[in-house]
């Protein structure tokens, strides 16, 4: 959906769309969007500066960060931005700092702003960046992969972090193979 910035007032305006999930090109190993992400946002005009304040929903399907279930991740995330327009070069140097702490500041081309960007920005910002199928996800057996929530397997027991554990075993492989 593209905003023609010419149209925006110093009053809120509402927008509200559905961007399809296919739109997003998310990366079938992060997830997959099992519904259209949907955005919320009030934009103004004042003089060059436009504002968005923006709530997206969306939901999706992660592979858990301990056992790899696929489980339903829902993201509802309120955003706010600024944008003004891209400074001519020779400005560039003192914009940047002066502004070298506001994050949330960015940039327009041309009169028109592209809020699929900015939903795909914003999706991209607020994924779990260690998604759990649950709070207390018991995890996978490091050496043969049972799936802790479901029981227990006879390997012997790892204290201390499992990525160790494999590290240990490498080196265990090795001595034999001498
Ligand atoms: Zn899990
Ligand atoms: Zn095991």
């Amino acid at each position: 959906m593209i905003v023609h910035l010419d149209k925006l007032h110093h009053y809120p305006q509402n927008f509200s769309f559905d961007m399809p999930a296919e739109e997003c090109c998310l990366p079938a190993d992060v997830g997959v969007l099992t519904s259209a992400i949907h955005l919320d946002a009030r934009m103004r005009r004042l003089y060059d500066e436009i504002t968005v304040e923006g709530r997206m929903s969306a939901q999706l399907e992660m592979p858990c960060s301990r056992c790899l279930k696929l489980h339903e991740e829902c993201l509802d995330e309120t955003f706010e931005l600024t944008y003004f327009p891209r400074p001519v070069e020779e400005d560039f140097v003192d914009e940047l700092e002066l502004d070298e702490s506001e994050l949330t500041v960015s940039y327009y081309d041309g009169e028109t702003l592209e809020l699929h960007e900015i939903v795909r920005e914003q999706l991209f910002l607020s994924l779990p960046a260690k998604p759990l199928c649950k709070e207390d996800c018991a995890g996978l057996c490091p050496s043969c992969g049972q799936d802790f929530n479901e029981g227990t397997c006879d390997c012997p027991k790892v204290e201390g972090d499992p990525r160790f554990a494999v590290l240990k075993q490498l080196l265990t492989q090795k001595t034999v193979e001498k």
